[in-house]
């Protein structure tokens, strides 16, 4: 529901990695939305409002049992948003819009389903869990390509076990445990057997990332139809 901004409390901040906060919010206003959608928030420092968009990252299922939105925020040095809620405690009161965005799952899934998220692009797949445990019980392949520089910046990685072939890319850490790969995201798709009229790639986060991913997947004869992505860039106002 864009439009004017309404009330929404924040109830909980946890600390998911090193760099990564969950906040948890409580919208004061009727709020839905389909998974891999995403809010903006409106926070008023020293009488400024500045908007940050962030993908939801809990299910709309667990949105109606818990009355809760949550999101996950990477620390940026001397961000507002960043400092605004490592200052924040709960019964804060922001002012939230949304839902918006177009990442969202397909009624029909022809091939495999390839998740791809750098940071905290992987919460909107979080979002998708319950989709995407039906779709695993009806013989879907699906992935998870999940890019951090370490180990200690992983978030959400437990939660898709169950549901999906998990890769974690480390681009930074010298040793490797079993289920991560060194390097990028990009290095994945060689051992993926993708089939490029039938699979759906979705591309959350770095837009750098994004836009390798798709030069890549152009190249190997992916229409634009077949890719879906949500770029997070900085608006920094
Ligand atoms: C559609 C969309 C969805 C998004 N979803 C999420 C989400 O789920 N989680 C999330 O954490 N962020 C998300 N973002 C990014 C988010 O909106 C903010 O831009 C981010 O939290 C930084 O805000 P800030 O106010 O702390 O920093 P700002 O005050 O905006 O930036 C401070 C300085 O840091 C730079 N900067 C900002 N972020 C980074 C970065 N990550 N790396 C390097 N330099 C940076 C800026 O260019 C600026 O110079 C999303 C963005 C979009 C467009």
């Amino acid at each position: 529901m864009p439009g004017a901004p309404f009330p929404a409390k924040l109830t909980r901040i946890e600390q998911l990695s090193t760099n990564t906060l969950q906040l948890s919010f409580q919208p004061v206003a009727s709020f839905d939305f389909v998974a891999g959608q995403f809010l903006q928030l409106h926070l008023n420092v020293d009488g400024t409002v500045h908007k940050r968009s962030y993908s939801i990252a809990n299910s709309p299922a667990g949105f109606q049992a818990s009355g809760l939105l949550q999101v996950a925020m990477s620390l940026v040095d001397g961000g507002v948003a960043s400092t605004f809620f490592q200052q924040a405690t709960p019964g804060t009161e922001v002012g939230m819009t949304g839902p918006y965005g177009a990442l969202t799952l397909p009624e029909a899934l022809p091939g495999q389903l390839i998740l791809v998220g750098t940071g905290t692009g992987i919460a909107p797949y979080r979002s998708m869990i319950p989709r995407l445990t039906a779709l695993a019980a009806q013989g879907r392949a699906i992935t998870t390509l999940m890019g951090f520089r370490y180990r200690h910046e992983c978030i959400y990685a437990g939660d898709f076990v169950p549901v999906a072939q998990q890769r974690i890319c480390l681009s930074r850490e010298s040793q490797l445990i079993a289920g991560e790969y060194a390097g990028r995201v990009q290095g994945q798709f060689d051992d993926l057997n993708l089939d490029p009229e039938k699979d759906l790639v979705y591309l959350c986060g770095n837009p750098g990332m994004i836009d390798e991913c798709v030069a890549l997947l152009k190249d190997w004869g992916f229409a634009p139809r077949q890719i879906k992505r949500e770029k997070y860039v900085y608006s920094g106002h």
